[in-house]
């Protein structure tokens, strides 16, 4: 990012030494690109524009110059900078990692993602109460700079902690679609991007975020503005790096979905509205050819979110579920090529199963790692929607999910069963903190 900047100011500086000679042809020819620019865009556009203008001028002079040794000796500096910029973009297929973090949010969104490229980007910061959680999650990474902040749409669990994340960091960039909102949390957010000086873009389908070579990140939706529902104004957007593609969803639901024109097969599916059955149909999950789905909701939402026919749609193609209710923050992370994720997926992602059949499907998943309460996973099948105990698999004790024991306990220790007594059975022993039953 730094360097970009020097190359700019670079450029800028030998547009302005260049401008003495050659001001009447560059003028004219800058103006008419300009004129087919993005307007939301505009003052990014304007540099980029003088920028190419830049090196184009900059190579016709060295062209004319009569030796290569000339040419070499004019243009050092900005060839330097412009190689180490190259070498940085040759670099992510190697080294450097795209980190994506489903932040538990409860029942909201808010995913931080730490491109490969050095910049920052977010989609979606929770309900309000959640604010200072995502605030402090980004700094804990060592970020003081938003290079991209994305709302998707004006539902306060998408952008209820906006304001406190907009006023806390250095956004440069804020993407969010036109469609105006009357709520609280959304002209707190619109008041923070005022006073932040972000450049605010339209985001809507066919605007590019990033295009590097091997990273781009596109706006797939919305392709227009839906007047009855803002589920549907959802921004989607795709993050490609090297062979990874990462689809975000927003809430968008059946009708946007079936509006998406574009390409989006990808790797991994942040599911539309919380896993409702208004979204991720069985249709919309073949064109995306996912393999793992991220869902962010809260633990027994009154919504009942994610829904049985959800899960089973995800189940049905044999994608890998991940769930911030059960699991809390999921990390995934790509080089160009393979993907890893900070935990297993969820084993609780099976639908409710009731014939003996499908219970030997379960228990076939009994092989995932955390299986010290299998035979509760294999005897009854978690309903979703009931009370969720957490077990801690070394104490052996049961907890509620809201224990503060349980935000101390190790990953690894973790499991789940809405069998209380079955749990019981199994030598488990009630939490005396929070005392569940
Ligand atoms: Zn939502
Ligand atoms: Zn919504």
């Amino acid at each position: 990012m730094k360097k970009s900047c020097t190359l700019t100011a670079v450029l800028l500086s030998l547009t302005m030494i260049l401008s003495g000679c050659l001001g009447g042809y560059e003028s004219s020819s800058a103006s008419s690109d300009n004129s087919v620019s993005n307007t939301a865009r505009e003052s990014e556009t304007e540099i980029t524009t003088i920028s190419e203008e830049t090196t184009v001028l900059v190579e016709e002079t060295t062209t004319e110059a009569t030796t290569e040794a000339t040419t070499e000796a004019t243009t050092t500096e900005a060839t330097t900078t412009a190689e180490e910029t190259t070498t940085k973009n040759n670099d992510n297929n190697l080294s450097d990692k795209l980190v994506v973090h489903y932040i538990d949010v409860g029942q909201g969104d808010s995913i931080f993602i730490e491109l490969p490229n050095g910049e920052a980007m977010l989609i979606d910061a929770g309900e309000k109460d959640y604010g200072d959680k995502v605030v402090t999650y980004i700094h804990s990474k060592g970020y003081d700079t938003l290079d991209y902040v994305v709302a998707t749409h004006a539902h306060s669990d998408h952008i209820g902690g906006m304001a406190n994340v907009v006023d806390n960091f250095n956004v440069k960039n804020f993407y969010m679609i036109s469609a105006s909102a009357t709520t609280q949390a959304y002209s707190n957010m619109l008041n923070a991007v005022k006073k932040s000086g972000a450049s605010v873009h339209n985001a809507m389908a066919g605007e590019t975020i990033l295009n590097d070579r091997n990273l781009s990140v596109e706006i797939v939706a919305p392709k227009e503005i839906d007047n009855d529902n803002q589920n549907n104004n959802s921004v989607v957007i795709k993050l490609t790096y090297g062979d990874n593609k990462f689809v975000f969803a927003g809430d968008a639901e059946k009708s946007e979905e079936d509006g998406i024109w574009t390409n989006i097969k990808c790797d991994v599916l942040k599911i539309g509205h919380h896993g409702s059955d208004s979204s991720s149909t069985a249709n919309f999950l073949k064109k995306t050819e996912a393999k793992y789905a991220v869902i962010s909701c809260g633990l027994n939402n009154s919504y009942g979110h994610p829904t049985d026919s959800v899960l089973k749609r995800l189940n049905d193609r044999n994608i890998a579920v991940y769930r911030t209710d059960l699991q809390g923050t999921i990390v995934f992370t790509s080089n160009g090529k393979d993907i890893s994720v900070n935990v297993k997926p969820s084993e609780n992602n099976q639908p409710v199963v009731t014939t003996a059949v499908t219970t030997t499907v379960v228990t076939t998943t009994t092989t995932a790692p955390v299986t010290t309460v299998a035979t509760t996973t294999t005897t009854a099948p978690l309903k979703t929607g009931g009370t969720i105990y957490v077990l801690n698999t070394n104490t052996k004790k049961i907890h509620y999910k809201d224990c503060s024991s349980v935000k101390q306990m190790k990953d690894s220790n973790k499991s789940y069963t809405d069998d209380y007594n079955g749990a019981i059975a199994q030598g488990y022993k009630p939490c005396k903190k929070c005392n569940p039953r």
